[in-house]
């Protein structure tokens, strides 16, 4: 039974952060010619009304995107731009999830993949999306439709591993997943979210695919309370394995200003930290 249901958490600090990481990675990997496949294992709805029930109910873009509006910083012009381009008007009302995101970056010849568990989310990713050329969308389990599509036809690919952690296991199952994915299929650019909840949970995860061997992993996270003893979400991040050279720096340079525009005062904090290096 899945309960989650993302409408309601679009637009928020956590998005921010991953939604960032996603468009530096499509942009950094369509500087070739060449295809490209978009793997997105929890693809979620595709596309969000800020000002549907859901979204307007705890208002979380507030703490994210809304925040964001008058900023004029480099590092987030390619983000800020494309979500500007999803609004019908002049006020914040669209948020582009994941799914959109890809869907306004990728080119005709590259490829994605859109796994979606939730009847209603795969639904509207349908209607979005699948009359578009090159495009699967699956109502089956993303780990196991990744698996099943490493390696790609095209040889380079950007996954995203967006879950909503609902279950214990997730933690484990995203590891597993990961590493055996890394084995079948070594050069693509992998995108691990997690939210900060348990922190030994994520240091696990961590040490699990460092011990696989995997030989470049990034992490960046931001955390925008301080972080408490499994009670509630206090940040997020998302571990990059194989990132662009670019990636690091640029984080480097943007994770405290976000930190600082959407954290607590003397609360956020963030870690932008190379797990492992080849
Ligand atoms: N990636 C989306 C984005 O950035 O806009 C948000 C995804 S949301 C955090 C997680 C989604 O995973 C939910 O829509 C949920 O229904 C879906 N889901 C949960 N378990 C799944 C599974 N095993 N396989 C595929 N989708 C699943």
């Amino acid at each position: 039974m899945l309960s989650y249901r993302h409408s309601f958490h679009a637009g928020n600090h956590a998005d921010v952060l991953k939604h960032v990481v996603l468009v530096d990675l499509l942009d950094y990997l369509m500087k070739k010619d060449t295809p490209l496949d978009y793997i997105d294992t929890h693809a979620g709805a595709g596309c969000y009304s800020l000002v549907g029930h859901q979204a307007a109910k705890n208002q979380e873009y507030n703490s994210g995107i809304g925040k964001l509006q008058a900023i004029d910083w480099p590092e987030l012009s390619d983000y800020l731009a494309l979500v500007s381009d999803c609004q019908k008007g002049p006020s914040l009302t669209q948020y582009p999830g994941s799914p959109e995101i890809a869907h306004r970056l990728l080119r005709k010849h590259d490829r994605r993949w859109l796994f979606e568990l939730h009847s209603t989310d795969f639904g509207l990713l349908n209607g979005q999306y699948g009359a578009f050329r090159h495009t699967r969308i699956q109502q089956t389990d993303g780990l196991k439709g990744l698996m099943a599509v490493l390696p790609p036809a095209s040889k380079r690919a950007v996954v995203l591993i967006d879950p909503s952690y609902e279950m214990k296991d997730d933690y484990a199952a995203v590891t597993k997943t990961v590493v055996k994915a890394w084995e079948k299929f070594r050069t693509g650019v992998y995108a691990i979210w997690y939210p900060v909840v348990d922190r030994e949970r994520i240091n696990k995860m961590e040490a699990a695919l460092k011990r696989a061997g995997i030989k470049s992993i990034q992490v960046f996270e931001l955390n925008v309370l301080k972080e408490t003893d499994g009670r509630g979400m206090t940040g997020s991040g998302m571990i990059v394995i194989n990132p662009p050279w670019v990636l690091f720096d640029r984080m480097q340079a943007l994770l405290p200003k976000l930190a600082s525009a959407l954290g607590e005062p003397d609360q956020a904090s963030f870690r932008c930290e190379v797990l492992a290096q080849d």
